[in-house]
């Protein structure tokens, strides 16, 4: 293969060359002849128009641009990628999985690889041959939009959890059904202070390589094909310009081989031709930054500002990978993987994967699983029949959506496939009946995606809580005098000790994503519960300033929930304050 690339190399003009390094998106205007005129290396998918409406469709289209590729000069297949960070989330009527942080909750290690080997057929079944998971992030606070993305705030389980997700992508990566994995963001995209999506992390050396590294460690040993580079700044220093952390330490000291990616425009956002010098191989050369890239990165070669010998480097790591898909021998994506786009077998692991994911927080007097003796439940709020808001950003569009979706089912359907006795739904939560057994309360965080979802910026009103609505939701109920199980779904741990208090059961349900249906499985105790947090869970809001941002090993913060705390049904909880 290195041979292969020699020659390969030996024959690129520098056109060529920075052609491979540079990614658009599949709509761009002229994207078609900048293939051939601009000699692109990869294709994104992202927000924005899709390339079809049938899984057919996207696949003819990335095919007539892959043909493009391969009537060029030297015929280099392009690589297509794409943000399917929980499923194949850009295709609607793929399985969504639980965000990562209830996969996290699951502690279940060969099930996240299955679920990474299923959303890699799920890709390549839509034309791709590259996703942009797993996020491998260690949230210091929870502020951050961001959070779900990650598996966890413990090292050790994302370490863990993130070679299981990167080898079940890549599986042997030159067959039809898998992908190139990335690990991202490179690094301290979750440990800014504050919170701040794309904020300062001033995290001393010492507590970046304890705390931050080992999961791209492992990610490397594991083989990850690419790694992204960070919107953050490390010290002041913007990641996709820090030469020491890309490569020094992830390059030469772990020893990456593969292809280190810009994010979003990183190009004309941090630094031009010195993220190059830096170690950036690919650029998502986007929204216009195409020209400006392939230009000053020209002329910055020619003005030796940037040597030969690195874009030697990032050319020989792009074209590393695509022999290693086998990209060369199998341009085009297999169309006898579309049947399984949403199959059966692949929605009952997402739904297994919900299952496990729930964490039982409370649960007192064992009102859980829900008894036979109850004969009427009121099922309450938006949130219990919208697989859009029960899903989270990141799914079928960038900021996900508030409807349902295809192929997915609800928490209320759920109830209903399982539940024989009587059942009102109270979207307002306005206690329609008084003689209801129990309630069923869903209360939740509408979907967001990157900075729209950090706390103290785009995410003000909700202080890390819940809206004043849903907090009615349950105190309307409970001055009724009506049992209260509450479901929470969110991207993080929310500051929810009045409404546990006011609740019998509480689940910290996550992110489920499409198999949301599964839920009343465990409610109803067809399954147990398994979960374990995969967070410390605040009391305060005071705990935000104290447990995170600079002073995250603070001891005198004492959670309302440890790290790993989750009842199951054979524990008993007596009635005890919390
Ligand atoms: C995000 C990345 C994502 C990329 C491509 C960026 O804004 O930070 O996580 O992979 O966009 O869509």
């Amino acid at each position: 293969m290195e041979s292969k690339i020699d020659s390969l190399l030996e024959r690129m003009t520098l056109a060529e060359k920075i052609g491979q390094m540079s990614q658009v998106r599949h709509f761009e205007e002229n994207a078609k002849s900048d293939i051939s005129k601009k000699f692109l290396g990869s294709i994104i998918h992202t927000e924005g128009p899709t390339p079809g409406s049938t899984a057919i469709e996207w696949q003819q289209k990335f095919s007539k641009l892959q043909q493009e590729a391969l009537n060029t000069r030297l015929g280099i297949p392009l690589l297509f990628a794409v943000d399917a960070v929980h499923g194949q989330n850009t295709f609607e009527g793929a399985t969504i999985f639980p965000h990562n942080i209830g996969l996290g909750a699951s502690r279940n290690i060969d099930l996240i690889g299955r679920i990474a080997s299923i959303t890699a057929l799920e890709s390549q079944a839509t034309g791709f041959s590259w996703v942009f998971s797993p996020c491998l992030a260690i949230p210091f606070n929870e502020k951050w939009g961001r959070v779900y993305e990650a598996f966890s705030e413990s090292t050790d389980l994302t370490a863990k959890m993130g070679v299981a997700s990167i080898l079940g992508h890549q599986g042997v990566l030159s067959q039809p059904s898998t992908v190139m994995a990335t690990a991202k963001h490179f690094i301290g995209d979750g440990a800014t202070d504050f919170g701040v999506e794309g904020g300062n992390t001033s995290l001393s050396r010492e507590e970046v390589s304890r705390f931050l590294l080992p999961p791209y460690r492992e990610a490397v040993k594991a083989g990850v094909g690419s790694v992204m580079a960070s919107f953050n700044t490390l010290d002041g220093i913007s990641m996709h310009a820090h030469k020491l952390m890309i490569t020094d330490s992830l390059k030469n000291s772990m020893g990456f081989d593969g292809i280190v990616v810009s994010d979003w425009k990183g190009y004309s956002r941090f630094g031009e031709y010195e993220i190059i010098n830096a170690g950036i191989d690919m650029v998502m050369a986007v929204d216009g930054d195409l020209d400006d890239f392939q230009q000053g990165l020209s002329t910055a070669v020619k003005e030796k500002k940037v040597a030969i010998t690195r874009i030697d480097d990032a050319v020989r790591r792009i074209l590393r990978q695509k022999f290693r898909l086998g990209l060369f021998e199998h341009p085009f994506p297999s169309e006898s993987l579309i049947d399984q786009i949403g199959s059966q077998s692949h929605r009952d692991i997402a739904r297994q994967a919900v299952r496990e994911s729930l964490v039982l927080l409370k649960n007192r007097n064992n009102i859980l699983p829900i008894k036979k003796e109850v004969a009427k439940i009121a099922v309450v709020g938006g949130f219990a029949d919208n697989a859009g808001l029960q899903s989270g950003g990141w799914t079928v569009n960038w900021q996900g959506t508030d409807k349902n979706y295809e192929g997915s089912t609800t928490i209320l359907q759920g109830i209903k496939r399982i539940y024989n006795g009587e059942i009102i739904f109270d979207k307002e939560g306005a206690v329609i009946q008084k003689d209801v057994d129990l309630a069923i309360i869903i209360v939740g965080e509408t979907p967001y995606a990157e900075f729209f979802g950090d706390i103290g910026g785009e995410m003000d009103a909700y202080e890390h809580t819940l809206t004043s609505a849903h907090q009615e939701y349950i105190e309307n109920y409970r001055l009724a005098g009506i049992d209260i199980v509450t479901i929470l779904i969110s991207g993080r741990p929310l500051v929810t000790t009045n409404e546990i208090d006011k609740s019998e059961a509480f689940v910290a349900a996550w992110l489920p994503g499409s198999e949301g249906d599964g839920i009343a499985e465990v409610l109803f105790g067809q399954h147990n519960f398994s979960g374990k947090l995969p967070h410390s869970w605040p009391k305060s809001l005071d705990d935000y300033q104290s447990k995170y941002g600079p002073n995250f090993w603070d001891d005198s913060v004492k959670p309302l929930f440890p790290f790993g705390h989750g009842l199951t049904y054979n524990d008993t909880e007596l009635e005890k304050p919390i």
